[in-house]
């Protein structure tokens, strides 16, 4: 073969041995992040897979069984996205034993969003340059679809940089399994199958079956998952409301708050990421933080870190501020809009009067029912006669 098509194989075997082993990185991985932003279409093989897995669902029909299992892996597996990879591996906003930290990672990897570590890495780096040149997934910088989806088909994104995780690296378990992060997935599915297998031969009532439940409870929930979780890095920085001043565009949503348990507090998390809770008040929901709880009750994990009282009333403050001038701008239109009632009535009424006055005011006898309103009495009319 001739010179150039060398580093194309090799670049097709790198993508396809990493689908395996996600630190193989023959040009080693600081390289490849230096690589300009574009799509592996190699290496996101398993990722479309995903996605037309979801298109199972032509030759295995759906069953209530199927489509409410679907459901709940969506929420049980959305909670580890947010309250595993994100308030604990990113952010250790609460702490837990080795064993439990590796339970909660194997948890996360369920979720089909690859390793700890990678994600870790990546939500961090995040933080650091949200919203500028350096964030990989930052819409005002890269555009919605990048944001949404693109970013994770990059190559440059692949490897992990365990430089900026060594709190994380430092556990070869969590290592092993950021390392071959096709291993839980493939587990997961396979139990899918397994169940939808079982529960056609025990429970025939149900009316699913393995290949049912791969695609309901692997394809379609976990592709459902991968969206819901996208949202918060394509419309978190574009949708809601902005109560703290940070220095990104970060936004507090209500629907993405249900979407993601609550990760749509956006900006409160921008403004304090070590706290367990995103949502900083009780009405804002967070039910992320509510299954941290119930778990903190099996002993699994402890030590919750609070909202410091600082950051409360600087929130206290900004809304009391936002209500004071929505009060304010209220009040304006409200007047503005009356005085455009009441100009065009004063205009009619003053034109009227000053008519009136031109006008020749018809004679008409003296009749004592006449002037009712003695204040007509004391108008200087020229031929008014003093009223003794
Ligand atoms: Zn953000
Ligand atoms: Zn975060």
């Amino acid at each position: 073969m001739s010179a150039p098509a060398r580093p194309l194989l090799s670049r097709l075997k790198t993508a396809v041995v990493q689908w395996i082993d996600a630190d193989y990185c023959p040009d080693g991985p600081e390289k490849m992040r230096q690589e300009p932003d574009k799509v592996d279409w190699v290496r996101v093989m398993p990722f479309a897979v995903l996605h037309l897995g979801c298109f199972g669902v032509i030759w295995t029909g759906w069953s209530p069984f199927a489509a409410w299992s679907a459901v709940a892996l969506y929420f049980l597996r959305m909670f580890a996205v947010t309250g595993i990879y994100h308030r604990y591996f990113s952010h250790k906003t609460y702490s837990t034993s080795r064993f439990g930290q590796f339970l909660l990672a194997v948890w996360g990897g369920t979720t089909v969003q690859r390793g700890p570590l990678w994600w870790a890495y990546h939500h961090r780096h995040h933080h650091q340059h949200s919203d500028d040149e350096e964030d990989a997934h930052s819409p005002h910088v890269h555009g919605f679809w990048w944001s949404h989806i693109g970013w994770i088909t990059s190559r440059r994104n692949f490897p992990t940089d365990y430089s900026k995780v060594k709190d994380l690296a430092k556990f070869p378990e969590l290592v092993f399994l950021n390392r071959f992060d096709i291993v839980v997935p493939l587990l997961f599915a396979a139990s899918m199958f397994g169940l939808g297998a079982a529960l056609e031969r025990f429970a025939p009532g149900l009316g699913t079956t393995g290949p049912q439940m791969l695609v309901w409870g692997f394809f379609i929930s976990t592709t459902a998952l991968f969206h819901g979780t996208s949202c918060i890095n394509s419309m978190a920085h574009l949708m809601g409301r902005r109560r703290f001043k940070t220095t990104d565009d970060s936004r507090n949503s209500f629907i993405l708050a249900i979407i993601c348990l609550g990760e749509g507090w956006h900006n409160n998390h921008h403004r304090y990421q070590s706290s367990t809770r995103n949502g900083f008040y009780w009405w804002e929901i967070d039910p992320t933080y509510y299954g941290l709880k119930l778990l903190s009750w099996t002993g699994l994990i402890w030590g919750f870190k609070a909202v410091p009282q600082s950051v409360l009333a600087e929130g206290e403050h900004a809304d009391h501020h936002r209500t004071v001038e929505a009060a304010a701008r209220s009040e304006h239109v409200h007047v503005r809009s009356s005085l455009k009632k009441v100009v065009p009535t004063a205009t009619a009424l003053a034109v009227g009067t000053i008519q009136a006055a031109q006008a020749e005011a018809p004679k008409q006898p003296e009749r004592p029912g006449i002037h009712k309103d003695t204040t007509e009495l004391t108008v200087d009319k020229p031929d008014a006669k003093p009223a003794n």
